[in-house]
């Protein structure tokens, strides 16, 4: 008997099934199935593409069976598959670590205060290990296909599993699973049936279940009861995607969703294509009401099956779609591949970019409609992946125009969310700008001060309160006619400018000028502003430099060269510092006054000051006299 040890990340996983996840037992099931179909899927790959499988007897199917409990246990249920199989090595290796880089992150995500789901299982690919969460043991006996020999994997999920070589085992795999005080209610023919066709009704494969049954024969008087043995289909076993649209109820449509991406929930939204012509292929495509937790991790799980007439060929393929669209779930299902096509011939594939494009512009198209005709849905879609489609709008540059009109923001004057379009529309003929701003969270950007004279002047400003708008927004450049201008830039006021404001600018010149003087490379420029009503000041980015916010960014990526930029600071002409500053000849006060307005400009941005002790000093010296 050889005995081994599980990873460590394995045991803890463990732990975790077996004491914390309730919510959905039930998974486990699918789990199996899922994990039978791919051993089926891989299997009848190799009989179609390599010729050592070319002649092999293969009968697909997965065969479900159950034992009620005698003598204290719970009974057992098994699930056996006529797949691929796994040899010695590969039962150590594949049920005893994990391969999954994001499983780690899991971890920590499920052993916090976070939703102790285990819908999130089978998306993290530890779907085997729920069968602990229903048996105290689980016993895998399986023989690879072409191979000779058979092994046996048990283990009662504490640490450590065994593996002996056992005779007789049909080619494929059997798991079998001593139910435990949580799982005994899944010994039963009703139960085991109901969750096949909530879960796994559209696995390829025929899913039997055997089942026995009091049958009674003979003369009403001398009655003979017998248990018959029986099977039976219970999972309808064609490919969806294949069927006619109007012979598909929704209820199908949604079903399959679960099957093909684990989640509990029911989609957002699916659309359902079949394309013929110069291209043949069809796509079932789904949005997910919920972001999965690693929608913003490198290695995200994609979420699109590539399938080659009907064949299962991938779902580890991200060039399916473009990035930004990672989101969307379904299959593709091409008529035009080759079934053996290699992973490197599938990135250089034609066919398989112009199904991409055509399929990217159909979502695209198919949000767009979402929008206009179910807002209350597409408000939800863009709570979960709007900051998709803003990465789209720098990844993607075809289907841009498509992409602005998806884009939905927060303003000044709106309750909601707005699209660019609604902006243009309220926007007073002679305004030649949109105007945006950046750097923080809802609450600090609509309380800045450079929103003030946009506020008075009753000019509609954007409020773009995610990291990614700081990119985002200078790669849209334009919408329309219409430049979208920063308001935390010194020139998204020029073309605000009246005549009085010109000649204000000229009046304060030599204050500003003692400033600047006095400020010295602190600051880039100081100026008079337009935009300002109650504050005193207020700092801006110069035309051309990065912002305060995205300098931050910069420098946590690692950019060095960021001291050179300095900010611009504005001062305000009407307010009644700046007026009696004008007036002040003591030189020691003016310097600690300039240099208050500088950086009470700099904290109400959330910026850092470089020296905070002697800013409190500065203070304390301009209260002291005002005393
Ligand atoms: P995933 O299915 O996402 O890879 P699982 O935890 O469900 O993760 O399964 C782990 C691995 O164990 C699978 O990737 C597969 O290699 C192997 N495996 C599980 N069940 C079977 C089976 N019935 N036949 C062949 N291999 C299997
Ligand atoms: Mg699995």
């Amino acid at each position: 008997m050889a005995k081994h040890k599980f990873q460590t990340e394995v045991s803890r996983l463990l732990h975790l099934i077996v004491h914390s996840l309730y919510s959905h037992p039930e998974v486990f099931l699918r789990e199996l199935i899922s994990n039978a179909s791919d051993a089926l899927d891989r299997l009848k790959y190799l009989t179609l593409t390599d010729e050592q499988y070319k002649g092999f007897p293969f009968v697909p199917r997965i065969d479900i069976a159950f034992a009620e409990g005698q003598g204290g246990g719970h009974g057992t249920l098994s699930v056996t598959d006529t797949g691929i199989g796994m040899n010695a090595e590969e039962l150590s290796q594949n049920l005893g670590t994990i391969a999954s880089s994001g499983t780690h992150t899991f971890l920590e995500s499920m052993s916090g205060d976070a939703r102790k789901d285990s819908s999130l299982i089978g998306q993290f690919g530890v779907g085997f290990y729920s069968a602990f969460m229903v048996a105290d043991r689980v016993e895998v006996l399986s023989r690879k296909a072409g191979e000779d020999k058979g092994y046996r994997w048990s283990s009662d999920g504490q640490g450590e599993f065994e593996i002996d070589e056992a005779q007789e085992v049909p080619s494929g795999t059997t798991v079998t699973l001593h139910l435990n005080e949580r799982g005994k209610e899944f010994a039963g023919r009703w139960q085991i049936e109901s969750l096949v066709r909530k879960y796994s009704n559209h696995i390829q494969f025929p899913i039997y279940l055997h089942y026995e049954e009091l049958a009674s024969e003979g003369e009403e008087d001398k009655k003979e009861e017998r248990r018959e043995k029986k099977v039976e289909q219970v999972n309808s076993a064609s490919a969806l995607w294949r069927r006619a649209k109007n012979e598909i109820t929704d209820e199908e449509y949604r079903e399959f969703y679960k099957t093909v991406t684990h989640d509990t929930e029911d989609p957002l939204h699916f659309m359902h294509t079949r394309a013929e012509g110069a291209l043949e292929y069809t796509t079932l495509l789904y949005i997910p009401r919920k972001a999965p937790p690693d929608l913003f991790w490198v290695n995200y799980r994609p979420g699109v099956k590539l399938y080659v007439k009907r064949v299962f060929i991938t779902d580890d393929e991200k060039e399916l779609l473009p990035t930004y669209l990672r989101f969307v779930h379904g299959i593709i299902d091409s008529e035009d591949l080759p079934l053996n096509v290699s992973r490197e011939m599938l990135q250089e594939n034609q066919v398989l970019k112009n199904i991409r494009t055509a399929t990217v512009k159909r979502i695209l198209g198919e949000l767009d409609k979402m929008a206009k005709n179910t807002p209350e849905a597409y408000r939800e879609f863009y709570g979960e992946f709007g900051v998709c489609l803003k990465e789209g709008v720098y990844q993607d540059f075809a289907n841009r125009e498509s992409l602005l009109e998806l884009l939905r923001y927060r303003s000044t004057t709106e309750e909601g969310l707005t699209s660019l379009a609604g902006y243009l529309e309220r926007k007073p003929e002679e305004q030649k700008a949109i105007y945006y701003i950046t750097g923080g969270d809802e609450h600090k950007l609509r309380s800045s001060p450079l929103l003030e004279s946009y506020r008075r002047k009753g000019i509609e400003v954007l409020i773009m309160d995610h990291e990614i708008d700081e990119l985002v927004a200078p790669a849209i450049g334009r919408y329309k006619d219409l430049e979208l201008k920063a308001v935390n830039r010194s020139g998204s006021t020029r073309d605000l400018e009246t005549e009085a404001d010109k000649e204000q600018q000229e009046a304060i010149r030599p204050l500003l000028d003692r400033l600047k003087g006095m400020l010295g490379d602190l600051v880039k420029d100081v100026r008079a502003s337009t935009r300002l009503t109650d504050s005193p000041s207020c700092i801006v980015a110069d035309d051309e430099d990065p912002t305060l916010h995205m300098q931050s960014m910069l420098k946590a990526l690692g950019q060095k060269d960021l001291a050179a930029i300095k900010p611009v600071l504005e001062i305000n002409p009407g307010h009644e510092i700046v007026k009696k500053l004008e007036a002040a000849d003591n030189d020691e006060l003016v310097a600690d006054i300039g240099r208050l307005l500088f950086e009470q400009a700099l904290i109400v941005e959330g910026a850092e000051l470089a020296d905070p002790a002697e800013f409190a000093r500065r203070l304390n010296r301009v209260m002291a006299r005002a005393l």
